[in-house]
């Protein structure tokens, strides 16, 4: 039988983020599990790539925070382009309630050092040139935010990863656990089992199903998000930053020359569904008109969906858990892994190794649920 020190279950960009960051830390015994024929291709590959500063708790304010530090820096450091455009996100309300959230939000984000500035309408209306102010009481904007390619990311944490030794078992699925008593001895998987005494499930919407092997429940539910890109047309600005409706859920960016756009779907319940939701979609196009009427000029180009993995609170679940030695969970990202991804990669990389991490990751343990100290994040799309 192989044994590795730790074996990650998923190699999407959060189980190839914390590979890369324990063999740069030292531990290279380390093996990836993906049931794909390479690393992200689940949710990893189809999200927007928007990447911000601008959340309501500390924590998710400050993995930003770390995060973006690192993606200013990749290209030094991994030897890649993520195509880092910190064109600004400007997050918009249509409401008095929304704005005064906002401005609860901006005394957190004066003290974090975050620069983010309160918008009037006037603001708004010079930033994104030709939207509709229709219902918009303010916002706020902060221009170190803005996008990046996913694939570029989780592509450079692969591969340094392989560099520095870890091994990734494509095509291979994981399968169920070995214990001996309550202690961890390894992980079965369609090629046969790794001996191990740590396992990190970074398996996305599919966690539950593998913190499960160890009795484990976690909260973590599936919910389809969809996108809808234009063709390229003339009418659109050179640079734009990520535009966010907090009143419809609405958001659209520049996408080499054309625009991406999203929204919720609140009513939506949970499934494993992927499949594009054609009238949904139709209800997205007619928001995004009466925000952006320029788009009457566009014609619809791609479009596809992919799943959030959503924590009840919507918070990441990290770190072990007590009473299952040898798990250690990385999922509920709700929409934020590619943009916490360094964050998760690193400090976790550390808790595993040293007991201890850079940002404090206590309050993002399972437990937090059963001990009613769940803390909702509320600045979510
Ligand atoms: C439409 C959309 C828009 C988004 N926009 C943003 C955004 O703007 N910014 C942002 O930060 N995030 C965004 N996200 C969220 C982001 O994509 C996810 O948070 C992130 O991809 C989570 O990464 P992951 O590695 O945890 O999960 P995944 O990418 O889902 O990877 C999990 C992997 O585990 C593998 N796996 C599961 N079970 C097993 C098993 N038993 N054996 C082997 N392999 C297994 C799967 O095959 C998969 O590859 C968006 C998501 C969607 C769908």
């Amino acid at each position: 039988m192989d044994t590795a020190s730790v074996v990650i279950i998923g190699g999407g960009i959060i189980g190839c983020s914390i590979a890369y960051h324990l063999a740069a830390r030292g531990c290279r015994d380390v093996v990836v599990i993906e049931k794909n024929l390479f690393e992200g291709a689940e949710n990893s590959s189809l999200s927007a790539g928007g990447v911000r500063h601008q959340f309501a708790s500390e924590v998710n304010a400050r993995m930003s925070q770390y995060a973006i530090t690192r993606f200013e820096h990749f290209k030094d450091e991994m030897d890649a382009d993520i195509e880092f455009h910190q064109d600004g996100y400007l997050f918009m309300a249509t409401s008095e309630a929304q704005m005064a959230s906002f401005d609860d939000q901006l005394a957190l984000w004066a003290r974090l050092g975050i620069p983010v500035e309160r918008y009037s309408p006037a603001d708004i209306a010079a930033r994104v040139p030709g939207i509709s102010l229709d219902g918009l009481v303010g916002g706020t904007f902060c221009a170190k935010d803005g996008f990046v390619d996913p694939h570029a990311i989780f592509s450079a944490y692969a591969k340094k990863a392989r560099e520095l030794g870890v091994t990734f078992r494509f095509q291979t699925q994981a399968t169920g656990i070995r214990r001996t008593g309550d202690k961890l001895t390894g992980v079965q998987t369609t090629a046969g089992s790794i001996a191990t005494e740590t396992v990190v499930d970074a398996a996305g919407p599919l966690a539950p199903a593998v913190a499960k092997w160890f009795g484990v429940d976690v909260p973590v539910r599936p919910y389809r998000r969809q996108i809808l890109t234009t063709m390229p047309f003339d009418r659109l600005p050179k640079e734009l930053p990520m535009v966010v409706d907090m009143g419809t859920g609405l958001y659209f960016r520049l996408e080499t020359g054309a625009l991406l756009i999203g929204m919720v779907n609140r009513d939506e319940p949970s499934s494993f569904n992927t499949a594009v939701d054609r009238p949904f979609a139709d209800h997205v196009i007619m928001t995004a008109l009466e925000r952006y009427p320029l788009l009457e000029e566009a014609q619809m180009g791609r479009s596809w969906a992919g799943l959030y993995d959503v924590s009840p609170d919507h918070h990441a679940i990290l770190g072990p858990v007590d009473g299952a030695p040898g798990l250690i969970l990385a999922t509920g990202f709700s929409g934020h892994g590619i943009m916490h991804s360094p964050a998760v990669g690193d400090n976790l990389a550390s808790l595993i190794l040293t007991g201890t991490s850079p940002i404090d990751l206590s309050g993002l343990r399972l437990e937090r649920f059963a001990r009613g100290e769940a803390f909702a994040e509320s600045q979510v799309i």
